[in-house]
Formats: structure tokens, sequence, C-alpha cells
């Protein structure tokens, strides 16, 4: 029996090991298979504190894992494919098959990137679609390329993407950018990237590799095609949670509800990070809520043992 599992391993699930470690409770902490979450696949984290100079997302990750090991966090890969929350201990399943009984819970499952949701956008997607620029921006040397969207995300891998394509085509469906006033300054900046305004990406041609886009003005409705060797999908996240649904309340678009700090709807439950965040959405704030989750799983079983 456990006292805290943790499921996700991004800075909202390590920084509560980081915790709940330091507190003693021998935590356990299940990732997935894309270990360190969303942050391994950026490149360079230039807002995170106390790093001057900025840090690679990938190295970050690192060094919270390796500062969780160290006090005696528990790691186990698999994924998590059942939970049952109705009554104490909780009860996860691993892989269909392991099973695992735990006296609290923190869920840190982050969020995942969203698709267009094109037929020809899931047939391309390893073969020019993509959803990560540092992934997968080496195979595109030299080539023409589009990537969707007009938040942070968008703008930043485009900006990567320079360092690779030849022309760079941004589709943003307003006339307006979501992104940060700094990442918009540097992709305006930026003689390799143009932007397409006010227009959608209707499909994705090519046979066997992306070889364009038909976009549509949604402005004029002209419906043109844009010869490229891959495009970037990146129009925000959607929450992991459909493992909890119908356990935990979550709100109108998926994300976990908590109150009071990081308490979910069912006692001994905790969430933290992006999967209980639509709003600020930052490694630094996905960090923060994970120390809040350790710190309530500890006030948390110190009050049941207490009322024992
Ligand atoms: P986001 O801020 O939600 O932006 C999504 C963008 O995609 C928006 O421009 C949106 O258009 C567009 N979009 C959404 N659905 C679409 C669709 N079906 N078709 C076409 N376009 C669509 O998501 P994000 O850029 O992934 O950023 C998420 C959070 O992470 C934000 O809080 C952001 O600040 C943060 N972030 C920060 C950094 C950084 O600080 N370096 C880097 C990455 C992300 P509209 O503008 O019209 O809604």
């Amino acid at each position: 029996m456990h006292n805290v599992v943790i499921i996700g391993s991004g800075p909202a699930g390590l920084t509560a090991a980081i915790y709940a470690a330091r507190a003693n409770l021998s935590p356990l902490l299940i990732e997935g298979g894309q270990s360190g979450g969303q942050l391994t696949t950026t490149t360079d984290v230039e807002n995170y504190p106390g790093f001057a100079r900025g840090i690679m997302g990938p190295e970050l990750m690192k060094e919270m894992r390796t500062q969780a090991e160290r006090f005696g966090t528990e790691f186990l890969t698999g994924d998590v494919t059942a939970v049952e929350l109705a009554q104490r201990p909780f009860t996860l399943t691993i892989n269909a098959e392991q099973t695992l009984q735990t006296k609290t819970l923190i869920i840190a499952t982050g969020a995942s990137a969203i698709q267009i949701g094109l037929k020809n956008e899931a047939r391309l997607t390893g073969h020019g679609v993509s959803t990560c620029a540092t992934c997968d921006g080496f195979f595109f040397k030299n080539k023409e390329l589009i990537v969707v969207g007009g938040g942070d995300s968008a703008m930043e891998e485009a900006i990567f993407l320079t360092k690779f394509a030849s022309k760079l085509t941004v589709v943003h469906r307003r006339d307006k950018l979501r992104a940060s006033k700094v990442l918009q300054d540097r992709a305006m900046k930026n003689e390799k990237i143009t932007f397409l305004w006010n227009s959608t990406v209707e499909d994705i041609l090519g046979a066997d590799l992306v070889a364009g886009v038909r976009i549509k003005n949604l402005v004029t409705g002209k419906v043109s095609e844009v010869a490229c060797a891959g495009v970037f999908v990146a129009i925000g996240h959607r929450p992991n949670t459909a493992l909890f649904k119908g356990q935990v309340t979550l709100d109108a678009k998926g994300y976990i509800r908590t109150t009071e700090g990081s308490a979910t709807s069912v006692h001994g439950v905790f969430a933290a990070g992006d999967v209980q965040d639509s709003v600020y959405r930052q490694a630094v704030t996905a960090a923060g809520s994970g120390c809040m989750a350790a710190i309530d799983a500890e006030r948390f079983l110190e009050t049941v043992q207490r009322t024992a």
C-alpha cells in the first residue's frame, strides 16, 4: 500500500514527488511513455526562474527527475489504464494487468496537443504532419513549412523551425496573434516567416508525404493551395482526463476542477499542473501546483491518521 501515488512526470508530477519524498512519504511516480511531459518537446526555456541564461526543456526535466530520485521517489514506467476512486484506498491498474493501492493520489497527467481534425492530417501524421517542432524539425532542412496557430506555441515552433526551413508560413484564423508580445516581435522580425491572416487549413495534400495545404481565406472565401513539405499544428492543448471522467468533477472544457488548493471532488485525490489549469499553463505554475498537491496530500494523511 502506497502513501502517495503520482501520475505524470512533467514539472507538476516531479515537483509533487520532490516534496512528498522530502516529507518521508516514499511516493511512487508513474511515468508514461513521454517521460518529462511537454517540456521534453521544447527547446530553450527562458522563463523558468533561476536559469538566467535559459535551459533546454529536456535538461530541466532531467534535473527535476534526478532531484526527485535523490530524495527517494520510486519510479514506475507504464500507462495507468484504469482507476477506482469510489473508495479508499484507491486502486490503479497499470498496463491493464498490474494493480496497486494508494491512500492518496496526485493527478498530474498534463495536456496533449489538439489536432485540426482533418482526415488527411491523421493519415499524414509522421509523414510531414507534426505537433512537435523539436522532435521533427530536423527532417525539414531547406524545405518550405506551414505552422498553424497564433499562440505562443505556434510562434515558438515557427521561430525554431526557421533553423531548418527555407521558408515558413504561419496560417492563423484571425488577423491578430494571441502570442505574447516578445514572441510576436521575434516572429515578425524573422525574415523567413510570413503570415497568412484570417485563414484556415482546409485540407492537407500529398500521397505518402505532405506536398501542400489547401487554405481558405475566411474573409474573401477564396481557396488556394500552398506547396510545403511539412505542416506543424500548434493550436493548443486538451487535458488528459479521459481516465478520470465520471470519477472526479471536470469543468466544461474537461479540466479537473480543484477547490481549496489542489483538492478535487474526491477526498484524498489531488490534481496539479496543466490537467487542472486552462489559464496559466506554465512550467513554473505547474511546478508550484505540484508542490501544493504534495503538501495537501501530506496534510490529508495526517488528518486521516489523527482521526482513525
Ligand atoms: P493557445 O494560447 O490556446 O493558442 C492556440 C492558438 O491556436 C490560438 O491562436 C487559436 O486561435 C488557434 N486555434 C485554436 N483552435 C484552432 C483551430 N481549430 N484551427 C485553427 N486555429 C486554432 O495555445 P498555445 O499556443 O499552445 O499556448 C498554451 C499556453 O502555453 C498559453 O498559456 C501560452 O502562453 C503557454 N506557452 C508559453 C510559452 C512561452 O512562454 N515560451 C510557449 C508555449 C506555450 P485564436 O487566437 O483565434 O483563438
